[in-house]
């Protein structure tokens, strides 16, 4: 970006706030602000720093400044051979002065300049005539690298986990006491909240869109339009499946701050492109969630059952669930040719390789791999619900006592624990007093704290059993809910199917396997 430096650069960087900068611009040139965007512009340029100078509260219209005057010393001393600032103001204010410092002092010392956002460099310049600098600031690199600055500046913002981004995640308003910073709107988070919650049931993107349309949920662009013109553009009140995917893999909604999804082609072209999921920067909890992580990551597992099916066509209850059992790849379900013509599967990398021959057709009649399925899934229930409860009368009265024991065990320990506190207090005390000698109290005090760290150990311990003991209760309750309700249907629902099957993959040789949600807890 510098061009061709041969010469190894020390850099000193300096920075100046002072009172006379009026406070809309406060915020862009303030220390953190200065530091971070020249900090991020010698990074990108691989230069070296050789120190920080920095003048907090000095007018620009002298030079009598601390680490200004540090600056020149260094410089006369050969230690400094480059000078950055944010913008030639930084340096001063005093156009002679400034003008005497970039034309004459530098290039006498051969140090070179850069004001970052003023696009001088006089390593590029000093070739011109004397005004060169400031002739710069008129001509299309001043906005290329305006724009280059910015962007800049605000991919440091981004790394700090600051919100840069214009419009606000759904659910999600700007904090009004800082504004790179994200508070929840209460009314549009519930929305959030729903829509994962009918992913979870197993409805698709397209039902999930269709319900929230027909109850007259307010859109995203609705609450926008609201926003910009003060009034709800009805012709956006429809909810699309698209809408409700990328509610549903946004990273945002368990605090994690996920900016540079898209990005300018170029500062003259206004069109945006989104970048490479690689390239996203994101900084974890930087604002409230709205959905916890286990909901979130339990939703991008449904994800895949849900992409790539075609909601007008037939709907079939495996839809999405077939997998090829010797190549790994999905199997789709091929559309009948007539209304009561049959209906057949096919593995989808031999569909899309059939010359090369890399899978085999995984050819079945649908409608019967349909009902082996629906009854092989029924005496898996069945023989679930039978283990299940031989289990449960087994275990039932032992959990019941587990559970009292540890109840007991955890009132013992937070006793214990208040009991060792209460000590380290006492002797500290005794220490002040002069009661007990400074060794004493030393011996004492590991004694105790040692103890005290085996206890904090324990109680955790079996906290951490404990919750998830009642994770595990209220997930087995939910599992059998759905198998009863499975059970007692005459007719199928996919939302129901989606719950009980994991996956299921079929062999050419026509072996079934299916993988059910409800194994772990068998
Ligand atoms: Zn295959």
């Amino acid at each position: 970006m510098l061009g061709s430096i041969n010469k190894i650069y020390n850099v000193g960087i300096y920075i100046r706030l002072s009172r006379e900068d009026d406070d809309k611009v406060y915020e862009s040139v303030s220390i953190t602000n200065q530091k971070s965007l020249l900090l991020q512009y010698v990074k990108e340029n691989n230069l070296r720093v050789y120190d920080i100078y920095i003048d907090d509260g000095y007018s620009g219209t002298n030079f009598d400044r601390p680490d200004f005057n540090r600056l020149m010393k260094d410089i006369e001393l050969g230690r400094v051979n480059m000078v950055i600032t944010k913008d030639m103001s930084r340096l001063g204010r005093d156009y002679i002065g400034t003008g005497n410092l970039i034309e004459k002092y530098f290039p006498e010392h051969n140090v070179r300049y850069i004001a970052v956002t003023d696009n001088i460099d006089t390593f590029l310049d000093n070739s011109n005539n004397d005004i060169a600098p400031f002739k710069a600031i008129m001509n299309d690199m001043y906005a290329k690298d305006i724009s280059k600055k910015i962007k800049s500046s605000l991919r440091a913002k981004q790394k700090e986990g600051k919100f840069v981004g214009g419009r606000t995640p759904f659910g999600y308003d700007q904090d009004p006491y800082d504004k790179n910073h994200l508070v929840i709107n209460e009314e549009q988070a519930l929305v959030v909240k729903r829509i994962f919650d009918m992913c979870l049931e197993g409805l698709s993107f397209f039902k999930i869109a269709k319900q929230l349309t027909n109850e007259g949920v307010k859109t995203p662009a609705q609450y926008y339009s609201f926003e910009w013109k003060n009034n709800y553009n009805l012709k956006y009140g429809e909810w699309h499946s698209k809408t409700i995917r990328d509610i549903l893999t946004n990273q945002m909604y368990i605090g994690d701050m996920v900016q540079n999804r898209r990005s300018k082609v170029n500062y003259k072209v206004k069109k945006v492109v989104r970048n490479n999921p690689k390239d996203y920067i994101i900084v974890e909890n930087t604002h409230y969630p709205i959905i916890d992580k286990e909901t979130f990551y339990e939703v991008q597992k449904r994800i895949p059952k849900n992409v790539g099916r075609n909601e007008k066509k037939e709907n079939h209850l495996l839809d999405g669930l077939l997998y090829c059992g010797d190549c790994g790849h999905r199997i789709s379900i091929q559309a009948r040719r007539k209304k009561d013509s049959r209906c057949y599967t096919i593995c989808n990398y031999y569909r899309t390789y059939m010359k090369q021959k890399l899978c085999t057709t995984h050819s079945n009649n649908y409608d019967k791999l349909e009902k082996v399925i629906i009854s092989s899934l029924t005496n898996m229930c069945l023989n679930y619900l039978n283990k299940d409860k031989v289990k449960n009368t087994v275990l039932n009265n032992l959990t019941e006592d587990n559970k009292f024991n540890n109840k007991k065990e955890l009132e013992i320990l937070t006793n214990d624990i208040k009991q060792i506190n209460d000590n380290l207090d006492s002797i500290y005390i005794d220490k002040l007093n002069q009661v007990i000698t400074e060794e004493q109290f030393e011996r004492v005090k590991v004694k105790l704290e040692n103890e005290l760290n085996i206890k904090q150990q324990k109680y955790n311990d079996l906290n951490n059993s404990i919750n998830k003991n009642i994770n595990e209760e209220s997930k087995n309750k939910i599992i059998n809910e759905y198998i009863n309700k499975f059970l007692s249907m005459k007719e199928q629902s996919r939302e129901l199917i989606i719950n009980l099957i994991e996956k299921i993959e079929i062999f050419e040789d026509k072996t079934i396997n299916i993988k059910v949600t409800f194994n772990n807890f068998s």
